[in-house]
């Protein structure tokens, strides 16, 4: 199937389905047109997912594109912006119609889901890879930052973390039991915390949306904030699937795995941590302290950890990103 064929009959659809106001000229056209209305800031990210290291080798296509998406909208999260559009560079190895049809339909239902459209992108041949960037808006100096977390804030997070980490064990597994299939739909369909974050914003000190694992990404914000933080191991919250399949071990998964793409944020210490936000539960699990470092406890004592998380050049030396 030639490039332009592709585009017509799979990607322009996609496109067509979703209109936002703000985009002013979607796919067709050398560039796409947004208009950012006055007062408000545009965010921008992209994020790249290769084939055999960010999702498996044959993984079913309309869930490459629902992951890809996902991630890429769970930074707009992080900030609290609103979605808005995203462009997709999409390189194929065929133009095969029987992987693009439930690609594009994949594509469709996350695009649904996070009310974001695609306004334009590039389709070239080479391995299966794809950049998805992401626009988004919110008022002028809202953003919600890493860089805001002030001695004394409660650390928080939304929903519950290590699913997707333990779904990793999962995906060869030809008859997953219950518990399993729960993790792993974490895994194949995660959701973006569009709307925590949306709250969030003007509200929570600093945050970072959870892809490389709490310790890595919870460190993020301790660098850019400057502080030290103390965790308390038994806090982070466990799905009932993990605790069934990992008992309180879950916990150390949920460390340093990846792509909950729930939501870490920082939150006044004066004021009363939410319970939920937008549905989703709010969890304490531990407090910003002036002191540089983190300090994992587990019941008051202090617990010695190898800090780790997912990463793509200390995994392999050679960089295969
Ligand atoms: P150009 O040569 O001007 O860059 P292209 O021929 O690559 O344009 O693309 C034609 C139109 O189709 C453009 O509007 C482009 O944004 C859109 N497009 C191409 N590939 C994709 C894709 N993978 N997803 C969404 N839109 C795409
Ligand atoms: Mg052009």
């Amino acid at each position: 199937m030639r490039e332009f064929e592709i585009i017509a009959r799979f990607l322009m659809p996609v496109g067509e389905r979703r209109r936002r106001p703000g985009v002013i000229l979607g796919m067709g056209d050398d560039c796409a047109l947004i208009r950012v209305p006055e007062g408000q800031e545009l965010a921008v990210s992209i994020d790249t997912m290769v084939e055999g290291n960010h999702f498996p080798v044959a993984y079913p296509p309309d869930r490459v594109a629902w992951r890809a998406l996902a991630a890429a909208t769970s930074d707009l999260a992080a900030m609290g912006a609103e979605p808005l559009a995203f462009t997709l560079a999409l390189t194929l190895p065929h133009g095969d119609p029987a992987w693009l049809r439930p690609f594009a339909d994949g594509l469709s239902r996350a695009a649904g889901a996070f009310d974001i459209a695609l306004i334009g992108g590039d389709t070239t041949r080479g391995p299966l890879t794809l950049s998805v960037q992401v626009h988004g808006t919110l008022p002028a100096g809202s953003a919600l930052r890493r860089s805001g977390a002030r001695p004394g804030d409660s650390i928080c997070v939304t929903g519950t973390l290590g699913d997707a980490g333990e779904a990793l064990h999962w995906l060869e597994s030809a008859n997953p039991v219950p518990a399993a299939r729960q993790v792993l739909d974490r895994y194949h369909y995660p959701i973006p915390r569009i709307a925590a974050g949306l709250w969030l914003r003007g509200r929570a000190t600093a945050a970072i949306d959870l892809s490389d694992g709490l310790l890595a990404d919870l460190g993020h914000i301790l660098d850019a904030s400057r502080v030290g933080a103390v965790l308390e191991l038994t806090q982070v919250p466990l799905s009932e699937a993990l605790r069934e399949l990992r008992g309180e071990q879950g916990v150390e998964g949920a460390l340093v795995a990846g792509d909950d793409y729930e939501l870490c944020f920082t939150w006044p210490g004066d004021l009363k941590v939410p319970e939920d936000i937008a549905g989703v539960t709010v969890t304490r699990i531990g407090w910003i302290e002036k002191t540089p470092g983190l300090r994992l406890y587990r019941n008051g004592a202090l617990e010695a950890f190898k800090p780790g998380g997912y990463d793509h050049f200390g995994a392999d030396p050679e960089g295969a990103e």
